[in-house]
């Protein structure tokens, strides 16, 4: 029932049959069972083999034995058979009394009635248990025996004559040891000497009487002889099977330590891969000794792999990653396991104790990665994740009872992809904060289709002004999203996120039109209207018919061109050269200004000024942030507007908060100002409102 419901749910929560919600079967643990399984089975069919071995030598000795037994008991019968058959001549020529001293010197015998009563004698009766019948190989005969009182090997009703304690050997060997003389070896060998064993033959006499006669069942050397090569032969035979199962193991054994060798063996690396890493990592943070220390686990990359292969080729590539495996392996230490994980990642784990050394340890690595070819240089991200010790609710450190290296690895890639510098070098600790923001992440790429539809997202207008006049020459259009659950959050938020997942593109759209029909409305409303600035992601810029949408958004909404300016940020100069011309010549074509966003900030193109036609030079924020009156700053900012002027570009500061600044600028020729001296960006209905206070002032 229970399983039954389980199945409904998770039909429920898979309706197309997806492997999610299922537990993951790792490798190595796919590998750990394998390895289980082998070895138990082939310890059981070792067992088995053994068992069955002995089993069968068992059934062939006693075979042997009781063949040779019965051969034996011939002898006897034919004695037996002699002494009744001189018995019986007496008993008919009236004579067996006298023919008794005749046997009494030798001869033991008993004479039975039909009840099996003795009524004569000579000699001790010294039967042991009842008679049984015996078949001799090779006739029909049966014999009808009786064991002795010293004889412990024939037994009655068992399957063979012969017993399992191998008493007839025992009997010999303890026989040899007494009589150890070389006349008894002589004798023994020319078949003078043997042992007997007393054993009775039942024959039957007439008038319904039988004969027991104590016959000895004789075993000389070759008996021996036999026996001896028998069990020395069987005992071979179970040795050498023994030996062939040993051998076998152990080739079996060897085989698949070169198979785990090769299972944890990197194709590239020729070194331990990153099944290995994750088995041995868990291993070694588990360990009881290894409770109080802290490990970081590393995620390093080589930035410049790919293009290195795309210069050179991938096996030169992959020469590159042997070396920086060699490099990494240099700076490890004993339980530091590290591994090739794929492309130009490797996994490492560090002692972390002294975290200051850890830092350091890790420069020194990067420093000498750098240095793995002379002729290039080389750039290397390492993302850190730390596994502390683990506490318990008094805070007693405790055994890490289970460690998960993959996820630590995991964590150290997310604190990785934070470096946002290529060029350089650097390492990034994983942070709580990172969890959040990739819940953040998740959050916005889920609820940013519905805020789309359901209009979630405002447009603020930013006021521009001119600087000498004072009076409203501009505005730019600023995102904000007007979320029903989180209330209004800043673009900083959730842009970034949008240019990662590719939504702002629709984005870019949609504040276009919006801007439009604004500026429709209010033209037709016989409102001051002064072109407004909407930014355009560099994800946008790799459409070959950017301009053309641009275009045909705007006349959907009937808008004139001059009305709207498009942003480009500084970043997105980056890309395509040709293309990004080729769209700027289109949208002034079309009668678009364009404006460079952010010049300034980050990477600065002054190339990309002499290349593009742009008509407006935004300078950056961080012009006007810092200390008041600096020289130096000032400037690059009059020089900056020199040369946007020289280039027949206007001039916009951005961030510009005090007066001083605003009267700077305007000594400078700056021809617009948008910052918080003047206004912060607007709602719609306050942007209005600075709209028909230029009517008024005019
Ligand atoms: P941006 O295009 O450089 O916009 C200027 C940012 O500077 C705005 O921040 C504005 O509020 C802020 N700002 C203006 N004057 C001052 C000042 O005096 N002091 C200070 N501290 N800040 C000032 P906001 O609105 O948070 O926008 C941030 C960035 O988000 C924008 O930078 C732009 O890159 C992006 N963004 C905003 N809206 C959109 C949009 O509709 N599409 C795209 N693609 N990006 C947008
Ligand atoms: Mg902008
Ligand atoms: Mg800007």
């Amino acid at each position: 029932m229970a399983k039954e419901k389980e199945t409904k749910d998770n039909r429920k929560k898979n309706p197309r049959g997806w492997p999610v919600g299922k537990k993951r079967v790792t490798k190595i643990q796919r590998f750990r069972r394998l390895k289980k399984n082998h070895l138990a089975g082939a310890l059981i069919l070792f067992v088995v083999i053994a068992l069955f071995t002995h089993l069968v030598l068992a059934v062939f000795a006693l075979v042997f034995l009781n063949s040779l037994t019965a051969q034996k008991l011939r002898t006897c019968y034919e004695s037996a058979r002699t002494v009744a058959r001189f018995y019986e001549q007496g008993m008919v020529s009236g004579k067996s009394r006298s023919m008794k001293p005749v046997f009494d010197e030798d001869v033991v015998y008993l004479i039975l009635d039909q009840n099996g009563k003795v009524i004569d004698s000579s000699g001790e009766d010294t039967r042991a248990g009842e008679p049984f019948p015996v078949e001799l190989p090779g006739s029909t005969d049966v014999v009808t025996v009786t064991a002795d009182q010293s004889t412990d090997f024939l037994k009655q009703g068992s399957l063979f004559l012969f017993d399992l304690d191998y008493g007839m050997l025992v009997r010999y060997v303890n026989h040899v040891k007494a009589d150890h003389d070389s006349r008894f070896f002589t004798d023994f060998a020319n078949d003078n000497r043997s042992i007997a064993e007393p054993v009775w033959i039942t024959v039957p006499l007439v008038k319904s009487l039988s004969m027991a006669v104590q016959t000895n069942l004789y075993v000389n050397m070759r008996d021996l002889g036999l026996l001896v090569a028998f069990v020395v032969g069987m005992s071979v035979l179970i040795l050498l099977i023994i030996l062939i199962l040993i051998i076998s193991k152990i080739s079996s054994f060897v085989k698949q330590r070169k198979m785990t060798t090769i299972f944890f063996m990197d194709e590239v690396t020729d070194r331990h891969n990153w099944m290995w890493f994750i088995m041995r990592g868990n291993q070694i943070l588990t360990k009881r000794q290894n409770a109080h220390r802290r490990y970081a686990v590393l995620d390093i990359v080589f930035m410049n792999y790919r293009n290195f292969c795309v210069c050179h080729s991938v096996s030169e590539g992959e020469e590159m990653l042997r070396c920086v495996d060699f490099v990494i392996g240099k700076h490890m230490g004993k339980d530091e396991p590290y591994a090739h994980y794929a492309s130009a990642n490797f996994a490492a784990m560090m002692n972390a104790d002294v975290p200051e050394t850890l830092d350091e340890r890790i420069w020194a690595l990067i420093r000498d990665l750098e240095q793995i070819d002379t002729e290039h240089s080389f750039s290397f991200h390492v993302g850190v994740d730390i596994v502390d010790v683990s506490l318990d609710a008094q805070g007693h450190v405790v055994r890490r009872r289970v460690a998960d290296v993959e996820n630590d690895y995991n964590n150290a890639c997310a604190a990785r992809t934070t470096i946002a510098d290529k060029e350089e070098s650097g390492i990034a600790y994983f942070t709580d904060k990172m969890v959040e923001e990739q819940r953040w992440m998740d959050t916005v790429r889920e609820r940013q289709q519905k805020a789309i539809e359901g209009e979630e997202f405002l447009v603020y207008y930013q006021p521009k002004y001119d600087p000498r006049t004072k009076m409203l020459c501009g505005a730019e259009a600023l995102i904000r999203w007007d979320s029903p659950e989180d209330g209004l959050i800043p673009p900083g938020r959730f842009i970034p996120i949008f240019e990662k997942n590719g939504f702002i593109t629709k984005i870019d759209h949609y504040m276009l039109s919006h801007v439009a029909r604004d500026q429709k409305a209010w033209l037709d409303a016989g409102y001051p209207c002064v072109p407004v600035s909407v930014n355009v992601s560099r994800a946008h810029f790799v459409e070959n018919d950017l301009a053309d949408q641009i275009r045909q958004i705007v006349d959907e909404a009937g808008t004139p061109h001059e009305l709207i300016e498009i942003e480009l940020t500084e970043s997105a100069f980056f890309d395509d050269k040709r293309a990004m011309i080729k769209t700027i010549k289109a949208l002034k074509d079309f009668g678009f200004s364009v404006s460079m966003d952010d010049f300034g900030a980050g990477y600065s193109s002054l190339n990309s000024l002499k290349d593009m036609p742009l008509d407006v030079l935004k300078l950056d924020a961080d012009f006007f942030r810092g200390e008041d009156g600096n020289d130096r700053g000032k400037i690059v900012v009059s020089e900056a507007i020199r040369l946007a002027k020289n280039l027949h570009m206007r001039t916009v500061a951005e961030g510009v908060e005090i007066e001083e600044q605003v009267d700077f600028l305007a000594d400078q020729g700056c021809d617009m100002i948008q910052g918080y001296y003047f206004s912060k960006p607007l709602p719609k209905d306050d942007y209005v409102g600075r709209m028909l206070e230029k009517t008024q002032s005019e």
